[in-house]
């Protein structure tokens, strides 16, 4: 679906969802405190930009990850492409490129200019795999992102200021998330109130880069910079665009209006517009599929998989009650751990089928327990089921004949609905004493 925006009360209430990646609470009433204030608050933050538009390009992709998976690799010109004589160049590493050597240059010529360049072949099913990833943490970010391709979005991150801070902390932060997710990729970020120049401002200061550009530095920022970096300006339109005398972004958005018009149609408007930092088109995202969550702070921090599983169960058990009662599927589990230095660990999956079946969302989160490598201790575990869709009556059909463990679960809510949420518990639970303090549910969904 693509989606024209949310209001900023919804977003407000998405963003109350993924507060705790910014803040951390000394206890489950400071949260209610805070999202409380939040509401009341007119959400003025330092002038707030009426539109916030965050580009993300990972920087060097396929040649990054191969060095990031070989550690021979790293700090050496890397070209990512088939070793074939006649293939191109997918991917240079930047070790690679002052040699003048880029993406689309056949693998001859390459090698001519960089002849101790490292050829890897690619791998394209460990690319999409971190692309997920990637794509998964910018949706961390916002209801709405757009990728362009594999390693590169827009984020619409109009009104989230409260949440992440100021366009440059956002910047900081989407950064710092990707590091995290990926075990160390870089990536570049462009902030600014328009897609073309926040997309040119994240090719900026790459690798590694963090530009931001307000709406009123825009034109000035833009102006010494070559018409090449104007969009839908290929080569054949630059070499005009020389020929015309104009060499800079600058010289494209002092022209005379008419004369670009007649020598290059309606394309002299559109650079005209860019040129002068005007570009209103939306961010064209998918609407991220909503999720459901349940976040348990703990009293005492565990590091145990055992201890952690029985939360991750009980976590299971009170989301697969409301998906059912909401009538939802979940498509897939996400699993969160956050260490004692307050740093939050993702891992996430999707499931072989959609469900809202306890025990399947259960095996999903020990499956991606495993992917954990931080040893703890945690103080922080939580479960969330997302990519959900509504459940048609086809598909219910099939899910109770799907077993017998769903069967047993909406036994069990029925009896949690005549005698209360508590009244069944696993007995794992009963003789566990280490009580949780469960902080709000932390749903996308508005009942
Ligand atoms: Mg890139």
């Amino acid at each position: 679906m693509h989606s024209s925006g949310w209001g900023s009360s919804e977003r407000l209430d998405w963003a109350s969802a993924v507060l705790d990646q910014a803040f951390e609470f000394s206890s489950a009433s400071d949260y209610c405190i805070f999202i409380q204030h939040l509401v009341n608050s007119d959400r003025t933050v330092a002038e707030p930009w009426e539109r916030v538009v965050a580009h993300a390009d990972m920087d060097a992709f396929y040649a990054s990850v191969e060095q990031l998976d070989d550690p021979k690799l790293r700090g050496r010109p890397v070209i990512v492409g088939p070793r074939s004589k006649r293939g191109v160049v997918l991917t240079a590493s930047y070790e690679a490129r002052p040699f003048g050597v880029g993406s689309a240059m056949p693998m001859v010529k390459a090698l001519r200019l960089c002849p101790d360049a490292i050829v890897v072949p690619p791998r394209f099913e460990r690319y999409t795999e971190l692309s997920a990833r990637i794509m998964a943490v910018f949706e961390d970010f916002s209801p709405d992102v757009e990728p362009l391709s594999l390693d590169e979005a827009f984020l619409d991150m109009t009104g989230s200021e409260h949440l992440f801070g100021p366009p440059r902390r956002m910047g900081e932060k989407i950064k710092a998330a990707i590091k995290e997710a990926t075990g160390g990729l870089t990536a570049s970020v462009g902030l600014s109130q328009t897609k073309y120049v926040a997309k040119v401002a994240s090719g900026y200061q790459k690798p590694d880069g963090l530009t931001v550009v307000p709406k009123e530095d825009a034109v000035n920022w833009l102006a010494p910079q070559s018409v090449a970096r104007l969009w839908g300006a290929g080569p054949k339109t630059q070499a005009r665009l020389y020929a015309l005398g104009y060499q800079t972004i600058g010289d494209i958005a002092g022209a005379d209006l008419e004369k670009l018009q007649t020598t290059l149609g309606s394309l002299g408007n559109h650079l005209f517009e860019l040129a002068n930092a005007r570009d209103p088109r939306r961010i064209e995202g998918h609407r991220v599929a909503r999720s459901m969550g349940c976040d348990r702070t703990l009293n005492e921090d565990v590091s145990a998989n055992e201890d952690i599983l029985l939360y991750l169960r009980r976590s299971a058990d009170h989301i697969a009650r409301r998906l059912r009662r909401k009538n939802y599927l979940a498509g897939g589990v996400r699993v969160r751990l956050k260490t004692t230095e307050f740093k939050l660990l993702t891992r996430q999956c999707t499931l072989a089928e959609p469900t809202d079946v306890a025990q399947v969302l259960y095996a999903g989160a020990q499956k991606m327990l495993d992917r954990f490598d931080h040893p703890g201790p945690f103080r922080l575990v939580g479960l969330a089921a997302h990519s959900l869709e509504g459940a048609d009556e086809s598909r219910q059909l099939g899910l109770l004949d799907a077993g017998s463990a769903r069967a047993l679960e909406v036994t069990l809510d029925r009896l949690a609905e005549r005698f209360g949420d508590n009244v069944i518990r696993r007995a794992r639970d009963i003789t566990q004493t280490t009580v949780v303090d469960q902080t709000p549910d932390l749903d996308f969904l508005r009942s």
